[in-house]
């Protein structure tokens, strides 16, 4: 634990304040109607007060979005469409330290993952701009003479996004710049915990649709809670719904836009393991699992919350990675202090949620080896720092197979491979997944239809991290959708078949006679 003081409060709003203006947001919505807060786990303490929406505020927003929509931006060329993401990502360049400022306010991320999440907001950026000129349909051979059949893709109407705290940008960002690009126009509900990076982003944007001659309503934000986002979900003039964050949020909303016969994408919740063998290397599987597990608090989707280690070499592993987390007991503190490596949690619920993993953990058979107790408590008693923990458990119990977001990572043991891949499964969600190994036959098996059943897939490598070029997304109770690189595009625009008869006659597919 790091004994030097933690910011000020005041100083942290300043700088937040310091940081909205630099991107572009003269004066914060101060509160006339609903109320909200701007607060910071780095203190615990709140920031400033906040407008907040309200029900009857987001169906305006919601339709002044659908008026854009049909009005230009479905029309306007798409690489015409790109140029908004072109201009969006250079002012993400100019202005990539005072997101990053606001990333680590809000949710207390150390510097250079907050650096490291607005980078991918400037990779999505360039990603969409190629995109913008390869939304390629396929065109296929006509069995009938004269004619040709293809597939033109188009935008889909108003896309509604709601993020989770822990990628308060990148997550929205991938959304909203492929979306974009699509001919979507966009509504965002952030995270109530998250309203200043959402404010910062939707300046840029907006400068950015400023300087190409995009229309300002392209993109629209609306602050405020669940019953905010409720408003959005019920909306039927929200096409796609893209809901990022815990399972329960996604078993509520899901089957609320499906009764509209809505779209939905969901991004939900992660129980990511790794498998060691035995012929992994062990200092490369430490590290890369030290990084998974305890980066970011544990508190990201891809976190490494299961370590599926094969007997013979268990206690080699948990040796290097007990003996790394001792080192990482030194480096939990100010995310704004160059030497740390662990934040804070973002709030309260998040360390009752790890207390009563842990207690649960130890009534089902564990061991805690390391870490657990929470820190910095007399410097500031309002925020919540802990020191990541790793328990060894018997088997794998009900505790392990829930996502506790804390930094809590689970030891367990096998003898098979075919063992190791059934516990690994084992779990309600299927988000990302590693095998550490050099027997290539194991990591094909891993790779396989009969092997990792998440949406990520790894070898030789931790469970977070992902680039933005490929899909991102997972499996089962993580809600089945793909956000960012590859053919993602596609859940944000709609199909059409076309026929078009050239030939002068009138053949009827399948050899069809009438008339
Ligand atoms: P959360 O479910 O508490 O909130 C997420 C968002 O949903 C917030 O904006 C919240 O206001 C909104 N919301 C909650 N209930 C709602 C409702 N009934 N109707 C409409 N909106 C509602 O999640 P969180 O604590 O912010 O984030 C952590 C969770 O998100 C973890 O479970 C994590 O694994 C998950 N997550 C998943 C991914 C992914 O890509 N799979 C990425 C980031 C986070």
């Amino acid at each position: 634990m790091q004994t030097a003081a933690l910011p000020e409060t005041e100083v942290l709003a300043q700088r937040a304040r310091t940081a909205l203006e630099r991107c572009g947001l003269a004066r914060l919505p101060e509160p006339v109607g609903a109320a909200g807060t701007a607060r910071t786990p780095i203190t615990g303490q709140n920031l400033f007060p906040l407008e907040h929406d309200t029900p009857e505020s987001v169906g305006r927003v919601v339709g002044t979005a659908q008026d854009t929509f049909a009005s230009t931006w479905r029309d306007t060329p798409a690489p015409e469409r790109g140029q908004l993401v072109r201009r969006f990502g250079e002012l993400l360049r100019e202005h990539k330290a005072d997101l990053a400022e606001l990333v680590t306010i809000e949710v207390g991320k150390i510097r250079s993952e907050a650096l490291g999440e607005v980078q991918e907001m400037i990779d999505i950026c360039e990603f969409a701009l190629g995109l913008s000129r390869q939304l390629y349909g396929r065109t296929m051979p006509s069995e009938r003479p004269g004619h040709r059949l293809m597939e033109t893709w188009h935008p889909l109407g108003v896309v509604g996004v709601i993020s989770a705290f822990n990628f308060p940008v990148a997550v929205w960002s991938w959304n909203t710049c492929v979306a974009l690009v699509c001919g979507n126009t966009v509504v965002w509900k952030p995270s109530e915990l998250t309203p200043l990076t959402a404010l910062g982003c939707h300046a840029l944007l907006q400068r950015a649709a400023e300087d190409v001659g995009a229309p300002a309503d392209v993109h629209r934000l609306v602050l405020g809670d669940a019953q905010v986002g409720q408003a959005l979900v019920e909306d039927e003039r929200v096409e796609l719904l893209s809901a990022t964050g815990s399972t329960a949020m996604g078993r509520t909303v899901a089957p609320k836009v499906a009764a509209r016969m809505g779209r939905c994408l969901l991004e939900l919740g992660g129980n990511n393991a790794a498998v060691v063998t035995p012929s992994a290397d062990l200092d490369l599987a430490a590290r890369g699992s030290v990084f998974a597990a305890a980066g970011t608090a544990g508190q990201r989707c891809t976190t490494l919350r299961r370590l599926i280690v094969h007997e013979d070499v268990v206690d080699q592993l948990v040796e290097r990675v007990v003996d790394a987390y001792g080192q990482l007991r030194e480096r939990i503190g100010d995310p704004y202090q160059e030497e740390t490596l662990v934040g804070p949690l973002v709030a309260e619920r998040a360390h009752s949620a790890m207390r009563s993993a842990l207690e649960q953990a130890e009534a089902e058979g564990g061991r805690i080896l390391v870490g657990g107790a929470r820190c910095l408590e007399k410097e500031a008693a309002d925020a919540y720092y802990v020191e990541p923990a790793v328990v060894r458990m018997p088997e794998q119990t009900d505790v392990v197979r829930q996502e506790t977001f804390a930094p809590i990572l689970y030891v367990l043991t096998y003898r098979t491979f075919d063992e190791a891949v059934r516990l690994h499964n084992d779990v309600p969600q299927g988000l990302s997944s590693a095998v550490f190994t050099q027997d290539q036959a194991e990591a094909e098996r891993f790779l396989a239809a009969s092997g990792s059943d998440c949406g990520i897939v790894n070898v030789n490598i931790g469970t977070s991290g992902a680039e933005i070029g490929g899909a991102f997304g997972g499996e089962k109770d993580t809600g089945g959708g793909r956000e960012s690189g590859s053919d993602a595009w596609r859940s944000y625009m709609r199909r059409a078949t076309n026929t078009v008869n050239y030939g002068g006659e009138l053949p009827l597919a399948q050899g069809v006679r009438f008339l």
